[in-house]
């Protein structure tokens, strides 16, 4: 493992001699793992057809940043939406990846839910790919943490962390493994939490490149781990990280659990865990099932505990988001504001 700093200082990059070079040549649907048949695409097509925004269609305004699979852009489509541009370089002849894009885009339609980002359409017609959702106009829990060093009460942070369970429970229930929660994929807009990127992680194979181009380049014997990723990453995948594999890491609902335990320890601590630890250590540790300590947290138990089982090592171990969902809401909040020196806060409360 060695640190490029020649390219982007915000990169690892892990050496992987032994990996397998190659990229499947087939691409997994989320809820099914059938071959594809020139039935399924056909349906799928007519399906696509309602969700497809011609380009031309969009008002394209100022990019807002660059993430791993695009830059998105503001802009207005019968009101305030974001647009998701996807890299795809020369990939996107490829039909099997174009097929690919739509089957993440099935996976958006069907998700309705108030802590969840609204989709709304996307443009399918190569080389513009791109996802259109609704215009998120807070912050990210990644900007207000780490940023702008926002701190929350605790009350405030398990409210937070219960609309997360929310949704991605509900996410869990129609099969879909966001496979990418981080701090910088939840929004707090007015006051509630708005979840994205759910389900795109399996698009990096689409921006990635062919087969060929990761032979024939000698950078791509290395995986780039941006940084603040690792964090979020379960035991499991840790242990499976290799040379250009980042789309078919072995994500399951239970490695979302780990990350959502990750987001919690942000909520609670404004840093995140192994904070300012070499990658190459992280990557042992969290491997060997070492986890952050929590030692100096000043949190009550019932907190703490919930962050340990989803950090738990085997995946088995970790609670689902429902039971999240309930453990958050049994935590007495009465307690957790009570003030010898304020006794009238509480009885407010
Ligand atoms: P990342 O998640 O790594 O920040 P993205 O490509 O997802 O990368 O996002 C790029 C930028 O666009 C980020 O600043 C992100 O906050 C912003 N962004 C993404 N989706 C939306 C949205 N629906 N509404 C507003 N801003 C968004
Ligand atoms: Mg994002």
């Amino acid at each position: 493992v060695s640190t490029d700093a020649s390219n982007d200082s915000d990169k690892t990059l892990i050496d992987s001699n032994t990996s397998e070079r190659t990229l499947p040549d087939r691409v997994d649907s989320v809820d099914s793992t059938d071959d594809y048949s020139w039935n399924r695409q056909n349906s799928l097509a007519a399906t696509m057809k309602e969700w497809d925004i011609p380009y031309e269609d969009l008002n394209v305004g100022d990019a807002i940043g660059k993430g791993r699979i695009g830059t998105v852009y503001r802009g207005q489509w019968h009101g305030d939406v974001a647009i998701k541009l996807l890299d795809t370089g020369n990939s996107t002849d490829n039909e099997a990846q174009l097929a690919a894009f739509k089957l993440e885009i099935a996976i958006l339609r069907k998700t309705r839910h108030e802590n969840l980002v609204l989709f709304m359409g996307a443009c399918m017609k190569p080389p513009r790919l791109a996802i259109v959702t609704s215009f998120c106009k807070g912050q990210t829990l990644y900007t207000m943490i780490h940023l702008n060093k926002n701190t929350f009460k605790i009350n405030k942070a398990i409210i937070i962390a219960s609309q997360i369970a929310q949704g991605m429970s509900y996410l869990h229930a129609r099969a879909i493994i966001h496979k990418d929660l981080r701090t910088k994929n939840i929004f707090m807009d007015s006051g509630k939490v708005v979840i994205t990127d759910f389900g795109l992680f399996h698009m990096t194979k689409l921006c990635r490149g062919t087969k060929s181009q990761c032979v024939s380049n000698e950078k791509d014997n290395w995986l780039s781990v941006p940084k603040g990723w690792l964090c979020y990453l379960a035991p499991e995948i840790i242990r499976s990280l290799q040379a250009m594999q980042q789309s078919d890491l072995p994500f399951t609902k239970m490695s979302d659990l780990y990350a959502f335990g990750t987001v919690w320890y942000e909520l609670l601590c404004n840093e995140w865990p192994f904070r300012s630890q070499p990658c190459e250590t992280v990557i042992w540790q969290v491997g060997k099932g070492i986890k952050q300590s929590l030692s100096t947290v000043s949190a009550p138990r019932e907190v703490k505990e919930i962050l340990m089982s989803c950090w738990s090592f085997r995946s088995n171990d970790r609670p689902d988001f429902a039971q999240i969902a309930k453990a958050l809401d049994r935590i007495p909040r009465t307690r957790l504001i009570r003030s010898p020196s304020h006794p009238c806060q509480l009885s407010r409360s």
